[in-house]
This record gives C-alpha cells, sequence and structure tokens, in this order.
C-alpha cells in the first residue's frame, strides 16, 4: 500500500514548504517578462499602442520585485510562517489573475493583433508552470492555473476563435493538469515526510551516539568533544572551567562479589546521584568508561564547585546507594580530582584533563575516598 501523504504540521515543514516556495517563486518574474516580450514582438505592429505594452512591462515588474523580496523569516514560528505564505500566494495569485487578464485584454484590444497560438499557449504554459512548481497547496494552486487560463479562453469562445476541436483539447488539458497537481501535490508531501523522518533519524543517531547506553549521561566521546570547546570558550571569554573527575574505589570487588548484574545497577544509581547533586542545567555530566565519571562545569569557580563535590563524596558514605530490585544498600565510596581551567598553566584540554587526572590519582594513593584539587 501506498504511504498515505499526511500533512506534516510540524513547524519545520511549515517553514520547509515557506523556503520552497520563496525559491520557486522568486524568479518567476523573468518568464512573464519574456513572454511578454514575446507577444508583443511578434505582434502585428510592436510600435502601435506602446503604452499597452509599457504598462503591462511594468505591472510584471512590480508583481517580479513583490514576489523575489518576499523572503520568509529564519524563525520557525508556525504563525508567522503561515501568515507569510498567506501573503505570498496572495500574490501570485494576483499576479496570475493579473496575467490571464492581460492575455484576455490582447485579444480585446483593437489595433494590436497578437499571435493567437502565443496567447493560447501563453496560458496553457504558466498553468502549467503553476502546477509543477506549487503543488504544495492543491486548492490555491487550482485557483491560481482558473485564474491564468479562464479569460483568455473565455475571450476565445467570445470572440469565436479556433474551432471546436481546440476549445475541446483546451478543456481535456485542464483536466489533465488537475490530475497532476494531485499527483504532485501527494508526492511533494512524501517527499517531505521522508525528509522530516531522516533528519529525526539523524538526530536520534547522533544523540545515541553521545550517549552512554547504560546510564544515559553524556559519554567519552561527548567528553572529547565539549572539553576543548569548553576549553576555547573560556579562554575567549576569560571564563571560568571547572572539571571534576570521579572514580568508585574497589568497584572490581562489588562485581566479584554481588556479580556483574549488580555492578550495572550500582553504575546506574551513581549516576543517578550525580545527577541529584550536580543539578544545574550548565553543569555536564558524563560517565568516561568503566567506573569513572565526570563533571564539566561551566561558568563555575574553584569556590562553587568543591563544596559540590565535597557533598556528593559524603552523600555516598552517609546515604549508601539503594539499588533497584534490591533491598540491601551497597556501601561505596569514590575519590574525586577537581581543577580549575588555567589559561597559562593548561595550553591544551589534554593538558587540563592530565592535570585533574593527576590530582585523582593522588586522591586514590592518599587512601581513597576523598577530594584533591589539581
Ligand atoms: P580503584 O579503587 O583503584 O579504582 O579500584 P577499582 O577496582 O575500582 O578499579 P579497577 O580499574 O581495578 O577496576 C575497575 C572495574 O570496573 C573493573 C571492571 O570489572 C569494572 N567495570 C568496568 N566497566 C563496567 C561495567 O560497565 N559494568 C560493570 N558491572 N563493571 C564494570
Ligand atoms: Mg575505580
Ligand atoms: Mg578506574
Amino acid at each position: 500500500m501506498k504511504p498515505e501523504p499526511t500533512a506534516p504540521s510540524t513547524r519545520l515543514s511549515l517553514w520547509r514548504e515557506a523556503s520552497d516556495t520563496h525559491v520557486r517563486s522568486r524568479f518567476a518574474g523573468y518568464y512573464y517578462l519574456l513572454a511578454w516580450g514575446l507577444l508583443w514582438f511578434t505582434s502585428s505592429e510592436p510600435l502601435a499602442r506602446l503604452w499597452a505594452w509599457a504598462g503591462g512591462s511594468l505591472l510584471l515588474l512590480v508583481f517580479f520585485a513583490l514576489r523575489s523580496q518576499h523572503r520568509p523569516s529564519a524563525q520557525l514560528d508556525p504563525a508567522q510562517l503561515q501568515r507569510w505564505l498567506d501573503l505570498h500566494w496572495l500574490a501570485i495569485l494576483l499576479q496570475s489573475m493579473t496575467w490571464g487578464l492581460m492575455l484576455a485584454g490582447l485579444q480585446l484590444l483593437p489595433g494590436i493583433v497578437a499571435s493567437h497560438l502565443l496567447i493560447m499557449l501563453s496560458a496553457v504554459v504558466f498553468a502549467t508552470a503553476l502546477a509543477f512548481t506549487f503543488p504544495m497547496r492543491m486548492g490555491r494552486c487550482t485557483l491560481a492555473i482558473l485564474l491564468t487560463y479562464l479569460p483568455s479562453t473565455a475571450v476565445k469562445f467570445h470572440l469565436g476563435i479556433g474551432d471546436v476541436g481546440e476549445s475541446m483539447a483546451l478543456v481535456a488539458y485542464l483536466v489533465y493538469l488537475g490530475m497532476f497537481l494531485y499527483r504532485w501535490n501527494r508526492e511533494y508531501y512524501i517527499g517531505l515526510e521522508r525528509e522530516l523522518r531522516l533528519l529525526q533519524h539523524g538526530e536520534q543517531l547522533d544523540r545515541l551516539s553521545r550517549t552512554d547506553a547504560l546510564t544515559e549521561l553524556g559519554n567519552r566521546y561527548q567528553f572529547n568533544a565539549l572539553l576543548p570547546a569548553w576549553l576555547a570558550n573560556a579562554r575567549r571569554q576569560n571564563g571560568q572551567l571547572t572539571l571534576i573527575l570521579l572514580d568508585i574505589d574497589y568497584f572490581k570487588t562489588v562485581n566479584d562479589q554481588h556479580g556483574h548484574r549488580t555492578g550495572d545497577l550500582c553504575l546506574q544509581a551513581f549516576a543517578e546521584r550525580m545527577r541529584q547533586v550536580f543539578r544545574r542545567d550548565s553543569d555536564i555530566l558524563l560517565r568516561l568508561g568503566g567506573e569513572e565519571f565526570a563533571v564539566l562545569m561551566p561558568d563555575t569557580s574553584l569556590e562553587q564547585a568543591i563544596p559540590l563535590a565535597e557533598r556528593f563524596r559524603a552523600s555516598l558514605v552517609e546515604q549508601p546507594l539503594q539499588l533497584q530490585a534490591q533491598v540491601q544498600e551497597l556501601p561505596l565510596t569514590c575519590s574525586l580530582g577537581i581543577g580549575h581551567f588555567l589559561p597559562l598553566c593548561d595550553d591544551s584540554a589534554e593538558a587540563f584533563y592530565k592535570r585533574v587526572d593527576d590530582a585523582l590519582y593522588r586522591a586514590k594513593a592518599r587512601g581513597r575516598n576523598r577530594l584533591e584539587l589539581a
């Protein structure tokens, strides 16, 4: 079964439609001017009624400027985008009506004998271009096509130009165009939906690649990307950046005594405790691998970060981790290294990390369950 082209109502799809409409609309003016010029040039007496030709050109130029200069805002506000689309469609409809009337007028104006075939083609070609270019809105596009097509066709009937066969062909083509418009409309929305789905998958993949599956904290890959970026930021803006590294003490014995599954639960509970203590939105919590964790704290001084790190260490002692689906608590401690970025001392992200990692190593060497300053 064919997928249903459900009209996507997300902000992104509206933005896409607006931007597609603008891109496709802004050069339309060239074609109208070109066709008008051709009609003028091939008419019986190009120099007669020059004011009518010039007036028509001026009108087309105004529409050209309107449609090419009317740009959608870069913001994704749906109400704003909808308003932009409504306005732009108004310009398209007005231009279609003007073009239809200009073609009809050419047939009625005495003194100008323009090619009948060219006038008919100008209506047919522009109607086809409308269906092909703006299939996003069926109703509005149908109206634009009728406005382009009907005035000159009505005049043709009125003046009795052409035969019955030609008239039937024109009507048949209009029906055919309607069917194609329907098809192009479906294709447009199927393509749009596919694009949105791809975008969503991309975002999902990106998020997964930066997330640790067990604890749902950021992973090493994210840490490697973020540390240099925040470091450069701090250097540029003379800002502060604090890094805390945490390593669970004797974690191997937890696995040995309680099994790997309990070890995993323990890591999850540890991450949850981190979330409870380091709660600022700007704090970035990460699992660097195994039983090693980190907290990256932008815009945070050592004086602000040390009490938090100390509180975290003490909380594990005072309130042991309560594992999911297990009644017993698991007494655990962790060692921490903490450091503050110093532009004169740390010439790279690696140097900064190493300084804090050395502090963590010292915390281990000096008996564990303690905080050491880098
Ligand atoms: P130290 O106090 O010196 O840090 O001792 P430790 O036992 O915590 O450190 P060590 O590096 O010797 O061992 C880390 C252990 O962490 C070894 C490994 O079995 C365990 N570990 C690493 N990743 C995972 C994991 O994803 N799940 C579980 N359950 N255990 C893990
Ligand atoms: Mg350890
Ligand atoms: Mg370790």
